[in-house]
């Protein structure tokens, strides 16, 4: 093993002494490298060139000066051992050398020389042993500096040292601050005096001696304290004791104030008491919408206790008056961390609804972090109520419930606006009561209030629910009428509720009788504004108030059709009683042996100052007013007079269709009626056709289907006239009993110049013949026509070519010739002509 060498500096003038160390260290120390200087000048020397010796031999007295110096130069921190090497009886400057900062001294002597390397080696162990020790002391006074410099900055811990007797040894920085005592002022006073008020004093100090005793401190804990300045200051107080070998105890007390973090916690209080107590609803959900707290308050309101929805989503509670649409909207809002407020129709736990009027806004934490959404919500529903209420009142009569004028313009201006969009018309109606104010006056005004309210209730059930009744106040009414068609509809419903109010009414006992006047104006002929409307209805109101009970319109036309439609209805009435109305009859020819095989009896009005009316004309106007009903019977009754007289006179005759209107077929029994009149007569069934539309029968084709079998049953013939206008269902006519397919006029009229026109009215003969039924062309007028028609099959035609729809006379003259279309007609080389 190579053993690290061992630098010797032996200092020695006395050359015999060092050659005897020297031999002692070859003999005992064989690792030994040995300087000798025989000065102190040379051990400086050797120690400048760079000789760093493990141990230096000194001898006490030198040549030129002390060892003593040698050790001042070191100042007691040597950096190696010195052992001091004395003559006898110099024991005593040894011992000062020592003190000096020499390890050790031995006494020359030959023996003393021969045990040197046991010295050096003594030495060496010793020395090291020093090293360390100091090495460990200087650290660990490093560390205590560290430490008490940290405790005497650190800025939130009042540190304070503290003897068992309580004197204070150490006081900080933040104590200082804490306390009002500067460190010159508390350190050497006791730390109980200073801080703690007198009547904690005797635990304290038991508290202090039991730490003492057992070195345990106690746990931490709140304490007040008092200040400098005499206030009072709450910390948490820890301790800690301090034991060092041989040195009293120190005490370490290290409080942290409480103040901020009881303020805060006095203010965390304050707020949750706030909230808890608060007269407003709120819900804290996570970011999620996760509920996390609800307040007293919300559950009164929402009846959802906090521990049944503690951890549901807020969606439960999702308004019923908002859409899926709208909920994302907010929630996007509330992802972008804007607040949002809002009106909510909500729903309780036990189903029912309520308003609320709610703002959420988000929490976030220091760093930005949405954490939390707190919503705030308030009941409004009773706050609603009283608005709607109070909405009502403003928009509503007090008296008959109607709307009232704000009301209406409203409702007018969306209608007017609904009807731009629309196409439609609007009407408004302006209504006056006629002799109001004398059945005020002379029945009391508590009379006319009731009277004013039962008018309301007519008038109200006389329109649509759509519509709007409104009192402008007085006697005065307006009817709002939307999404009209025509103007025509105006004229119809006027009638309607004017006609509402004409049964008596009875009040109080009483019974009295009311007429009104009522304008009319149209949008958007008669104005597109509010004002211009009403104005304008009022207008036509005093135009009508000249004839009271009656209805006008604002413009001068509708006024001049009106009049005209009433007075051709009131001549109507008088038409039948007055024998106005007669039968021209047209013929049905056979298209094979062109011979008369039919007839068609056709209403004629011949008015005493207009003429000749057609039945295009008053015929509508006869199914509008019911009137049809009568005249139909007439027209029944007639015709089978007229077949009776004809037969009666030994005519020999086809049988009579008779057009039925829709009215007519829909109501009053007609198989019941036709039957009546068959047996009154005594005539033959078959010579009886009835002619009926498409339109009628498919209304209600089951119910059709069965007045039709029973007329059939009769032995009367059925034809569906105007064929191709209307929309049969192929299915249906299977079902229906026809015996005669009528094609209607307008394809017969364009069957020979346009095609599609001529391919109809082919489809429609097979369609006929395909269901066993017979076709017949309508309005038949010339030449081509007809040999189209014979070419296609058709069976038998009607049209002027013929003969127009005639008197009964001159038509019995034309069966008594038994006119016949000319041969030349008949000829198949007709139609090449078409071809
Ligand atoms: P409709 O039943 O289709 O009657 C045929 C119409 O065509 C008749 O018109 C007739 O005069 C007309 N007409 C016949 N041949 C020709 C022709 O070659 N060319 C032209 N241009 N027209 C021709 P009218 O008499 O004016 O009757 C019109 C409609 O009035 C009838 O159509 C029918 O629907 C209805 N009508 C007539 N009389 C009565 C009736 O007593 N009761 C009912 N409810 N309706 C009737
Ligand atoms: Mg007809
Ligand atoms: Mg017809």
């Amino acid at each position: 093993m190579n053993v690290p060498q061992k630098q010797i500096l032996i200092v020695e003038d006395e050359a015999a002494h060092a050659e005897a160390i020297a031999r002692a260290f070859r003999k005992g120390l064989s690792n030994a490298a040995l300087t000798i200087s025989g000065s102190l000048q040379e051990y400086r020397l050797a120690i400048t060139r760079g000789l760093r010796p493990d141990i230096v031999l000194m001898d006490l007295n030198l040549p030129d000066g002390s060892a003593m110096d040698a050790l001042a130069a070191h100042d007691g921190d040597q950096a190696w051992p010195i052992v001091i090497m004395t003559a006898y009886g110099d024991e005593k400057l040894a011992v000062a050398a020592m003190k000096a900062g020499a390890l050790d001294y031995i006494v020359k002597s030959s023996e003393t020389f021969a045990g040197m390397p046991q010295v050096v080696e003594r030495a060496l162990r010793e020395w090291t042993l020093l090293q360390q020790q100091k090495i460990m002391e200087k650290s660990l006074r490093e560390s205590e500096q560290r430490f008490r410099t940290l405790f005497q900055d650190i800025q939130t811990v009042a540190v304070q040292g503290y003897t068992e007797e309580g004197t204070i040894r150490f006081w900080n920085l933040a104590s200082e601050k804490l306390y009002g005592y500067s460190a010159a002022e508390a350190l050497g006073r006791n730390l109980l005096e200073l801080l703690v008020p007198p009547e904690q004093h005797e635990a304290l100090r038991a508290a202090i001696r039991e730490m003492a005793a057992t070195g345990q401190a106690p746990p931490g804990g709140e304490l007040t304290l008092v200040r400098k300045n005499g206030s009072t200051v709450t910390v948490y107080s820890n301790h800690t004791i301090l034991r060092k070998p041989g040195a009293p105890a120190e005490l370490f007390c290290f409080d942290i104030d409480l103040t901020e973090r009881k303020r805060a916690e006095a203010e965390l209080q304050k707020l949750s008491l706030a909230v808890e107590q608060s007269p407003a609803a709120v819900m804290i959900t996570d970011p999620c919408g996760v509920i996390e707290y609800v307040n007293p308050r919300f559950t009164r309101i929402t009846g959802y206790a906090l521990e049944e929805i503690l951890g549901r989503d807020a969606d439960l509670l999702t308004s019923v008056s908002l859409s899926p649409e709208q909920i994302r909207e907010l929630r996007k809002i509330l992802a972008t961390g804007q607040e949002w407020q809002g009106e909510l129709h909500s729903r309780r736990k036990d189903g029912g609804s309520f308003w609320e009027s709610v703002s959420i806004s988000p929490v976030r934490d220091p760093m930005g972090t949405i954490t939390h959404y707190v919503a705030v919500r308030e009941d409004i529903t009773e706050r609603k109520r009283h608005e709607a209420e109070l909405e009502y009142l403003s928009t509503h009569d007090e008296l008959t419930g109607l709307a009232n004028r704000a009301l209406l313009q409203d409702r007018l201006e969306q209608a007017v606006r609904h009807a731009y969009r629309s196409g439609h018309l609007v009407a408004v109606m302006l209504l006056d009561l006629d002799r109001f104010k004398f059945i005020n006056d002379s029945l009391g005004h508590a009379f006319g209030d009731e009277l004013l309210r039962s008018v309301a209730q007519r008038l109200q059930r006389s329109v649509r629910e759509v519509d709007t009744v409104a009192r402008l106040g007085g006697d005065e009414f307006v009817l709002l009428l939307t999404e009209l068609t025509a103007a025509e509809n105006a004229r119809l419903l006027a009638g309607k509720i004017l006609g509402s109010l004409e049964s008596p009414h009875r009040l109080q006992g009483r019974e009295v009788t009311l007429t009104a006047s009522l304008g009319i104006s149209i949008a958007p002929y008669d104005g597109c504004d509010v004002a211009t409307l009403i104005s304008n209805a009022d207008i036509a109101m005093y135009q009508a108030k000249k004839n009271r009970g009656t209805f006008a319109f604002y413009a001068a036309e509708m006024n001049q059709r009106v009049c005209e439609t009433l007075e051709l209805e009131s001549a109507l009435r008088l038409a039948l009683e007055r024998q106005e109305l007669f039968l021209h009859y047209q013929p049905k020819v056979d298209l094979a042996s062109g011979r008369i095989v039919g007839c068609e009896a056709l209403l004629r009005w011949q008015h005493p100052e207009r003429g000749l009316v057609a039945p295009a004309e008053f015929i509508p106007l006869a199914e509008e007013t019911g009137l049809i009903v009568p005249i139909g019977r007439w027209v029944l009754q007639e015709v089978i007079r007229q077949v009776k007289a004809w037969q009666g006179s030994g005519l020999k005759t086809p049988a009579v269709a008779v057009n039925i209107s829709a009215r007519q077929f829909r109501t009053g029994d007609l198989p019941h009626l036709i039957r009546k009149i068959l047996a009154d007569s005594g005539l033959e069934p078959g010579f009886l056709e009835l002619e009926l539309t498409e339109s009628m029968i498919m209304d209600d084709p089951a119910k059709a289907e069965m007045t039709l079998r029973a007329v059939k049953d009769l032995g009367v013939s059925l034809s569906l006239d105007d064929f191709g206008m209307g929309y049969s269902s192929l299915n249906y006519l299977r079902r229906f009993p026809f015996d005669n397919l009528k094609i209607d006029r307008s394809f017969i009229r364009d069957a020979t110049s346009n095609a599609s026109e001529a391919a109809v009215v082919t489809s429609i003969i097979s369609i006929a013949h395909n269901l066993g039924i017979a076709a017949i062309a309508e309005g038949v007028e010339t030449q081509r026509q007809l040999a189209f028609l014979r070419q296609n099959g058709c069976d038998t035609f009607q049209g002027y070519l013929f003969s127009k729809p005639l008197p009964a006379e001159q038509f019995a003259d034309l069966l008594r010739e038994d006119r016949r279309l000319p041969d030349a007609w008949l000829q198949p080389a007709c139609s090449q002509e078409i071809c």
